[in-house]
């Protein structure tokens, strides 16, 4: 085994390196200059920690947001690593601690917050403390064009040159402006060793539905969801509060979230969420800098996202350990005039506008699309060789139909009165529905009138909103948003293409069933994955680190999945380190090893088993029925093994059901017995 590989192992507690990670891993420690595209989520962290284990000297790294640094150096502290953190949040307390460490020369990594490095001081200090290689996290911040931009980090450059060591750099962000800005500024325009990751969430989940009581979506979104950490992302500031407070009615621990807070208020509420387990944060997208929370389990949107870059970075705040989690995209036809309007009035030049236009479009194809998702959203980064299998059309292919003829009398009705009207009207025209205003305008005459019967006034505004979202037609902000023909419906008109629409009205009505609360494990193992979660939370809340500082879920899911019987098992477990181990290992055993004890020892043996889950369901039904359905009848129950007998028949049936529990027995708990039988079957 190599060292870093050994290292992965002893120390994170992983067994393999996530895809990249070794390469960049095997750079860094080399000593190049390096800089790492990867997704969120895709674990750049590890991509300096451990180099910064396997070389001599201290690794300074620079980090633009104080409560991250303050995690990660828990993270570490707790994989047994010494590492520290010289931030203005500090008590003096630790900022002794970390000079000790450096001056005895303990320390491994030394986070810092750039604005450090305006202090004459820092330079020498990290000269003396025999600095060997430099990381930069959230590189991007050096972009004086993007909107992360901090100062600070354009000092970066002079204290690589000062300190001559090499720099490993770790952004998200892909675009090409911002990476030769990164090469410009941090590497004196000398190109570093380049990595770039694929931009695949694959464990993430996506899925798109048009608007149809959009509140009521989101709230049998959040109900299936109870208790996993989530964010519900909104359009406007007015709306996360209202939105929060119905979360809130409905049972859930949810706090909102927008710019307009007080900073103290903000602050708050992001070391909540970052802390807490199983809180949602209805917020605006200021809510974004400052999570780096690992276990979100999901992102809804409320609103439409102004872009498909918007919307990759905003869902992919979700899963970054890598366990699953799921996204929701709401959308209507208000949705796009809003987002169109703000391109429209904004300020940006032509070029600009008709750019964002462009990734408008984008997205709106995303969330109008008949394929795959992932698919499309990855053919947008230039990604083709995509497996999916994780969207809502891939569970469920798109019900589609050819609408042609339906777009081209719409596009009919919107020329014959002149580009003129909103979806509302022509809808009116094309039903045949004589309002005051049709006839005012005596559109009743027109040649469109009445054309349009086959489909119903949902169906219609669903063809009209996919109009828009495939750019057909665009609103018109001097028109009060009516509709106006893009060019890119001329060839629809011209009768040279055809174009499939969804029909997700129709489907939209019969979808309003409460959905099943969804697990991140089977029913069997859930039980103990809440008793491991508890456990957590008690050493987290004991350490006042956030849950995930103690074990991420995915671990716990591995744990409440194989259930370790040994610390050597335990050991085994995908982020249980050595120091974890030790720590923590033994605490967590007992909560699985005393789970299993509980379970009745014919239980044991079913377990893991589709019959285990039989027999706990039987137990329920007999536990209902011990004295009757009416409850006054003498207690009655079937032993153990009798109920294991049943849970593993085949083919039951009333007479073999009632061999086997003898008449008594039968008579009480056979039809009920059956209902099990034939719903596990
Ligand atoms: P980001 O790239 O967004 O900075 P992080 O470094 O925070 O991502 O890593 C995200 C999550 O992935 C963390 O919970 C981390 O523990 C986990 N992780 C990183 N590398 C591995 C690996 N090789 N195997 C399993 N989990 C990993
Ligand atoms: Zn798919």
């Amino acid at each position: 085994m190599s060292g870093a590989a050994r290292l992965l192992q002893d120390v994170f507690g992983f067994d393999d390196f996530r895809p990249g990670q070794g390469e960049i891993v095997e750079a860094v420690a080399d000593g190049e200059n390096v800089l790492a595209i990867m997704p969120t989520g895709g674990g750049k962290s590890l991509c300096f920690q451990l180099p910064a284990l396997m070389r001599d000297g201290v690794t300074v790294v620079i980090s633009p947001l104080i409560a991250l640094m303050r995690d990660q150096v828990r993270a570490l502290q707790e994989a047994g690593v010494s590492a520290g953190a010289l931030t203005s949040g500090n008590t003096p307390e630790e900022t002794d601690a970390v000079f000790e460490a450096l001056e005895a020369g303990r320390l491994k990594l030394l986070y810092m917050a750039p604005e450090r490095l305006a202090a004459g001081a820092a330079v020498g200090l990290l000269r003396r403390a025999g600095v060997s290689l430099i990381a930069v996290d959230e590189a991007h911040c050096v972009s004086q064009w993007g909107h992360d931009f901090r100062p600070d980090y354009l000092r970066i450059g002079a204290l690589r040159r000062d300190l001559n060591v090499p720099l490993a750099a770790f952004t998200a962000t892909a675009d090409a402006e911002t990476q030769a800005e990164i090469v410009e500024k941090l590497f004196d325009g000398v190109a570093p060793r380049a990595f770039l990751r694929g931009f695949d969430r694959p464990n993430i989940h996506l899925a798109f539905a048009a608007k149809d009581g959009p509140r009521r979506q989101i709230l049998d979104f959040a109900a299936a969801r109870k208790g996993q950490s989530g964010i519900v992302y909104c359009g406007t500031r007015a709306k996360t509060e209202s939105l929060a407070a119905a979360l809130r009615e409905a049972g859930h621990t949810t706090l909102h979230y927008h710019g307009g807070m007080e900073a103290e208020d903000r602050r708050i509420a992001e070391t909540r969420f970052q802390r807490e387990d199983g809180l949602i944060v209805v917020a605006t997208v200021a809510f974004g800098m400052g999570v780096d929370k690992p276990d979100i389990r999901w992102v809804a949107h409320a609103d439409l996202p102004k872009s498909i870059e918007a919307y990759y970075q905003e869902i992919g705040r979700a899963g970054r350990d890598g366990a699953p989690a799921e996204t929701l995209t709401l959308f209507g036809p208000e949705d796009i005039r809003l987002r169109r309007s703000q391109i429209d009035e904004g300020l940006a030049s032509p070029e600009r506008r008709a750019a964002d236009h462009g990734r408008l479009n984008a997205l709106l194809g995303l969330a109008e699309a008949l394929k795959c998702r992932r698919r499309t959203l990855l053919q947008y980064f230039d990604e083709t060789d995509v497996s999916c299998g994780n969207c809502d059309l891939c569970d469920r292919p798109a019900d589609v139909f050819d609408g042609t003829t339906a777009v081209r009398k719409a596009l009919s009705a919107i020329l014959r009165t002149d580009e003129w009207f909103g979806a509302g009207h022509l809808i009116d025209i094309l039903t045949g529905n004589e309002t005051d205003k049709v006839r005012q305008r005596g559109h009743q005459t027109l040649p469109t009138y009445g054309v349009g019967t086959e489909y119903d006034r949902r169906q219609w505004q669903a063809i009209f909103r996919q109009m828009m979202g495939h750019d057909l037609v665009r609103p018109d902000p001097e028109r009060h948003g009516a509709l106006r023909m893009t060019d890119a419906a001329l060839p629809l008109l011209r009768d040279e293409t055809s174009i499939e629409l969804r029909r997700d009205s129709i489907r939209a009505a019969a979808s309003t069933r409460r959905p099943a609360v969804k697990a991140m494990v089977s029913e069997e193992d859930a039980p103990l994955l809440s008793a491991l979660k508890a456990k957590r939370r008690a050493f987290a809340e004991a350490a006042k680190a956030p849950a995930y500082v103690i074990f991420n879920d995915r671990t716990l899911i591995e744990m409440a999945e194989t259930r370790p019987q040994s610390l050597d098992d335990m050991a085994r477990i995908g982020g249980v380190g050595a120091k974890k181990l030790e720590r923590y290992g033994a605490a967590f055993l007992e909560v699985i090893v005393g789970e299993a004890q509980q379970m009745h020892p014919t239980r044991r043996k079913l377990a893991g088993r589709e019959a285990g889950t039989v027999y706990d369901r039987l137990l329920a039904v007999q536990a209902d029925l011990t004295r009757g359905a009416d409850g006054v009848e003498k207690p009655l129950s079937c032993s153990a093994s009798l109920l294991a007998k049943v849970a593993q028949m085949r083919n039951a049936d009333p007479s073999a059901l009632e061999r086997l529990l003898g008449d008594r027995r039968a008579e009480r708990f056979g039809p009920a017995f059956l209902d099990v039988l034939r719903e596990a079957s």
